[in-house]
């Protein structure tokens, strides 16, 4: 007798979520801390830059560079070790999950 044909489960991962996985492979801590923010919509999309918003500060976003001291040393050393917020807007972008808002953030900043 053969046994009954078990009913396998279609589960075939999402590609976004393989790629948040091996996001977090790669990057640990700093990986974790990009899906938060996006989580968390803490990954701003305006109309002049896109900006990251962190603990204590806000981070703008532009052309694989970042505002925050992390990045400075680190495209340097090692292109391939970004900072959090460089990954948060990479991680949003290909998963469709930015904060779009219609404002300048230049504006924006004035008022905070
Ligand atoms: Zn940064």
């Amino acid at each position: 007798m053969s046994p009954p044909s078990r009913k396998s489960k279609t589960s075939s991962p999402e590609p976004e979520n393989l790629y948040t996985e091996s996001l977090l492979q790669k990057n640990g801590i700093r990986g974790q801390k990009a899906l938060e923010a996006i989580q968390e919509d803490r990954v701003k999309q305006y109309r002049d830059f896109t900006v990251v918003v962190g603990y204590n500060d806000e981070y703008i976003v532009e052309d694989g560079m970042c505002t925050c001291k992390g990045s400075e040393y680190n495209i340097k050393s090692d292109t391939n070790k970004k900072c959090w917020h460089l990954l948060a807007v990479d991680i949003a972008e290909r998963t469709g999950s930015i904060d779009y808002h219609d404002m300048w953030y230049s504006e924006v900043r004035d008022l905070l």
